[in-house]
């Protein structure tokens, strides 16, 4: 055989090109460079018992208590990816965290799936993961599976990061968008519009420097204090993208009531207002990510508004309106002056890729 015969059998595989500051395809390709990855970035910030197995799927224990599991899922998109008050992981964790405990469920588990561009600063993703961290810490809940994939340098932007939750609901509870009731009073607990004015802030398109930060959090923590001390709270829910005005409107809807809200009373920071009026955007249509709407008989609302006022995450709680008839669904806003507007759902997209 001649040495160029020889030679054309002679194949041996390239050494692995390592990039450790930066994001490669390989590390989405499900081998070694994945694995490294997982245990370098990701296990090493997450790590807990059922993460741990490395299986394909986590195995659970239900509950033993009676009641429902409660199941949600949300992709988040934000842009930018850090921003005053918060990065897309308190995002990612707080969002779907809330969604869980708006049915008055307790949430437990998430799972994480991340979708990297190739090229994105390993530091940058382990500084998200830290953050998903705290946040899971604060709501008491564990990163129980997850997913890499890397797709190509210019087909995604940065990060995007989809969590779903599981929660357990209580035997009891019933806490539902169909339950308002006429009579019912309406709460906010804080101020309208933070989120929103922070990502335009970080995007530059204020115009002038905002000391608002993001409202995110989890809310789990603060709503089961206030589920335990008020039995019969009827509706809950986060008023994120589309804001207060749409999440109002879904409400009305399913529970077939019209519902009247008071101008006066929207508890909105001056710089917000300011924001809105230089750039022509309705603060009840402005992106929250640490605020919830709660509907309750109307006796309850002075007990309830006590105990979220002790909350950190509901010092500003405020009544805002009543449900005021159960013939037709609709929101009605009340002017200053005394007339009434009414309310739609948000049309169209106020401010993209907010959450
Ligand atoms: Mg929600």
């Amino acid at each position: 055989m001649t040495e160029k015969e020889n030679n054309s059998f002679n194949l041996v595989c390239p050494p692995i090109i390592r990039d450790k500051k930066n994001i490669m395809l390989g590390h989405g390709s499900g081998g070694l460079l994945t694995h490294e990855l997982i245990n370098t970035t990701f296990k090493k910030i997450f790590t807990n018992p059922i993460l741990d197995e490395g299986n394909d799927g986590a195995l659970i224990n239900l509950p033993v208590k009676k009641g429902k599991l409660v199941v949600s899922t949300d992709a988040h998109i934000v842009s930018p990816l850090f921003y005053p008050g918060g990065d897309i992981g308190r995002l990612a964790v707080s969002g779907t965290v809330n969604d869980i405990a708006m049915m008055g469920a307790k949430p437990l588990y998430l799972t994480a799936s991340f979708i990297i561009e190739e090229g994105f600063p390993v530091e940058s993703l382990e500084k998200i993961a830290s953050s998903m961290k705290i946040a899971c810490e604060e709501a008491g809940v564990v990163i129980i599976a997850g997913d890499t994939k890397v797709t190509e340098k210019g087909k995604g932007d940065g990060l995007y990061i989809s969590t779903t939750g599981i929660g357990w609901l209580p035997e009891g509870r019933n806490i539902q968008g169909q339950n308002a009731l006429k009579g019912d009073a309406i709460i906010i607990s804080g101020t309208l519009g933070d989120h929103a004015t922070a990502i335009l802030q970080a995007r530059g398109g204020l115009g002038f420097q905002s000391n608002v930060t993001s409202d995110i959090a989890p809310l789990n923590k603060m709503l089961e204090e206030l589920i335990k001390q008020v039995q019969d709270i009827h509706v809950m829910r986060d008023p994120t993208r589309g804001g207060l005005g749409t999440t109002l409107v879904e409400i009305a809807k399913q529970s077939n009531v019209c519902i009247q809200i008071e101008e006066t009373n929207l508890p909105i920071k001056k710089e917000v207002k300011t924001v809105c009026e230089l750039l022509g955007f309705d603060p009840l249509y402005m992106a929250n990510e640490g605020k919830v709407v709660i509907i309750l008989p109307e006796e309850k609302c002075n007990k309830a508004l006590e105990i979220l006022q002790k909350h950190k995450y509901g010092q500003n709680a405020v009544r805002i309106g009543t449900v005021i008839d159960n013939k037709q669904s609709r929101v009605l806003l009340r002017t200053p002056l005394g007339s009434n507007r009414v309310i739609e759902m948000l049309m169209g997209e106020m401010l993209p890729r907010i959450c």
